[in-house]
């Protein structure tokens, strides 16, 4: 088995951790190999547990303090405290909470928002005590979850922007082209496709974010399919990766 790809999402203040993950290094297979971490998208729950347990092993956090969402595409935004109210990864693989971003200001308590083609968002507030995941599609970013988040967050510090579907291979109807534009501006529309990204980007800066507080981790998840999961170009049969942050505890 491979190990773990992950990316380190850079300029995290002491203490804070991010990463986005791949799909190299875990034990799914078929449509689902290797590294996925979804637990509704048909693959083995054993799988799943055993992906999550290698991943948290690799990168630091504990799993049995990692918080997952059911994610709808709406734009709602949860407080979790000490694994209050939002499920874990041992516990219950599913979230409990039907929402689409999280924050949280409890030291240990991970992050896990996930997405095959949607934009991950982390970030974290300018006194690095509260940070926040955000899962953000297109319905995602019309509702405005990624404001929601934001302004959960409070003052802000950075946020990163993890690999997403490009305008490269994301051709859209006219109807939502124009609407993405009314919304985020012309630059969220290319050709027949849009922009997640820019308009992710656009919603933030819009947030009270500024543009150089923001990272651009980079990827177009449909390109790169030895890297990513992608719902577009899987035709709905594939995994998830995902965006964490976390707090690390004091020692
Ligand atoms: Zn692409």
């Amino acid at each position: 088995m491979s190990r773990i790809v992950f990316d380190e999402v850079p300029g995290c203040p002491p203490r804070v951790r991010a990463v986005f993950t791949t799909r190299t290094g875990g034990e799914s297979t078929g449509p689902h190999a290797s590294l996925n971490l979804g637990s509704a998208c048909g693959d083995d729950p054993g799988h799943v547990r055993a992906n999550r347990n290698l991943l948290a092993g690799s990168t630091g956090f504990d799993p049995d303090r990692a918080a997952t969402l059911t994610q709808v595409h709406e734009a709602t935004v949860v407080a979790v405290g000490p694994l209050g109210g939002c499920g874990t990864f041992i516990g219950s693989l599913d979230g409990h909470a039907a929402a689409d971003g999280m924050v949280t200001s409890e030291p240990g308590v991970a992050l896990v928002v996930q997405g095959a083609d949607c934009v991950p968002i982390v970030g974290w507030s300018a006194d690095a005590l509260t940070v926040m995941g955000v899962h953000a599609g297109w319905r995602g970013l019309m509702a405005g979850v990624v404001e929601a988040g934001a302004a959960m967050l409070g003052t802000p510090g950075s946020v990163a922007i993890g690999a997403c579907i490009g305008p490269c291979c994301y051709p859209v109807d006219v109807d939502l082209r124009e609407a993405i534009a009314i919304r985020f501006g012309d630059g969220a529309v290319c050709g027949e496709s849009v922009d997640l990204r820019w308009a992710a980007r656009a919603a933030l800066v819009a947030a009270g974010i500024p543009s150089p507080q923001i990272v651009d981790v980079g990827g177009c998840t449909s390109c790169d399919a030895n890297r990513y999961f992608s719902h577009r170009r899987d035709a709905g049969h594939t995994g998830r990766q995902a965006g964490l942050i976390w707090i690390e505890e004091e020692r």
